[in-house]
């Protein structure tokens, strides 16, 4: 299977100067090649294939205004037009937007699709020689491609593709049933008991200086020195915020790998969540990213990430006898069930719902694979990530 790490490289001014130039020429051969297919679309309707390009690109080095093209690698202008062309692909499958032209100002990326390793300690690049790394894990397999980018604060990271060995099931660990929530993030519930992470709110804690800055920028003249320094300095409160957020969640989530080896979420409707004036705080959850760093770290070590349909009514089912509370909104953070008197904390008794949703789920669309014992349960895993479809739609996630 392939993993990646990201590191922080350090080149020297030499290694600097050559980044700079790949940089700028796979920028250009973007922005050149982007320019061409939509010229040649509207006098002949068809764009241009990654292979057309390739051949147009090689004859293009050869021409006298054009031959500081062949400085930098060219397996790194050859996958800037891969990245076009896939650009293109996706647009037309409606996945992505209309590919954009690349500014000098914004972050800036090149991949090397080949002879990269790791030499003395630092990472070997093409016509670069060994750059600067710190390493934060070992990477013990086939490197199969670098990207290297500079992010608009001036530093330098390099992100390392390679093969590593298939790891065993993961055998140990708890099932825990997660609930997400604004108020306290998470609640997790792992079968005998119940606890609460708190959110952190990085957007809030950096806002002011963040309005005092971009006020500041807003007084500059228009393509000045202090400008772009200005610029600058709020691209690095900005990056300040999202390292923090980022730092967060994959300590969050290594804990909660470390501990369980089936983990049990709501599929949250996140895109619908963010168009609310709750905005900035799920912003600031970030529940996708953690989802998103559970999801691969669990399948990374072999466990269960489980996603229960957002429709399943988590929230309104009482843990102890099933009844269902329809009466429940926002504001109730703890109730009684009308049926068998238990009092409930709303967050953890969803956790507890998804916690036995996704125990069902597992014990129920059993493939016969390995059986996971945890906590007394015996449990068959099951392939792939398992959905519940419940027929009528019983709670909104705006209301959580
Ligand atoms: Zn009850």
């Amino acid at each position: 299977m392939l993993d990646v790490l990201k590191v922080r490289i350090y080149p020297n001014k030499g290694q600097e100067i050559s980044l700079a130039k790949s940089f700028g020429c796979s920028r250009f051969i973007w922005n050149f090649y982007l320019n061409r297919t939509n010229t040649q679309y509207e006098e002949t309707g068809k764009g241009m294939t990654y292979c057309q390009m390739a051949k147009d690109l090689t004859q293009l080095k050869k021409l006298p205004d054009y031959e500081w093209l062949q400085e930098p690698t060219a397996a790194v202008l050859q996958q800037s037009l891969k990245n076009l062309e896939s650009a293109f692909k996706n647009f037309f499958a409606k996945r992505a937007r209309f590919p954009k032209f690349k500014s000098k100002h914004s972050k800036q990326s090149i991949r090397f699709p080949e002879s990269c390793s790791i030499k003395n300690s630092g990472l070997k690049l093409p016509k670069l020689g060994i750059v600067k790394a710190s390493f934060s894990k070992n990477v013990d397999g086939k490197i199969k491609s670098v990207t290297v980018s500079k992010t608009s604060t001036g530093k330098y990271f390099a992100a390392i593709l390679f093969e590593t060995k298939d790891l065993t099931t993961k055998a140990q660990g708890k099932i825990s049933g997660i609930d997400l929530g604004l108020s306290s993030l998470i609640t997790v519930f792992y079968g005998e008991n119940c606890y609460k992470v708190d959110p952190i709110k990085p957007t809030r804690k950096y806002a002011k200086r963040l309005r005092i800055r971009q006020k500041a920028l807003s007084g500059k003249v228009k393509g000045s020195n202090n400008r772009r320094k200005a610029v600058k300095v709020v691209a690095r409160i900005h990056e300040k915020i999202s390292n923090t957020r980022q730092d967060f969640l994959h300590k969050l989530s290594r804990k909660l790998v470390d501990e369980n080896q089936v983990l049990i979420a709501e599929n949250l409707c996140l895109k619908g969540l963010a168009r609310t004036k709750l905005a900035k705080s799920i912003h600031d959850a970030s529940f996708g990213m953690l989802l998103n760093f559970i999801s691969y770290k669990l399948d990374r070590e072999g466990g269960k990430f489980i996603q229960v349909d957002r429709f399943f009514p988590s929230t309104k089912l009482c843990s102890c006898c099933g009844y269902k509370n329809d009466s429940l909104n926002l504001s109730i953070r703890e109730w009684i069930c009308p049926s068998c008197q238990t009092t409930h904390d709303r967050d953890e008794n969803a956790s507890r719902n998804l916690r036995a949703e996704g125990i069902r789920i597992l014990s129920t669309n059993t493939v016969g694979h390995t059986e996971i014992q945890a906590c007394g349960e015996a449990v068959r895993l099951v392939g792939t990530c398992a959905k519940k479809r419940v027929s009528e739609k019983q709670e909104s996630p705006a209301t959580l």
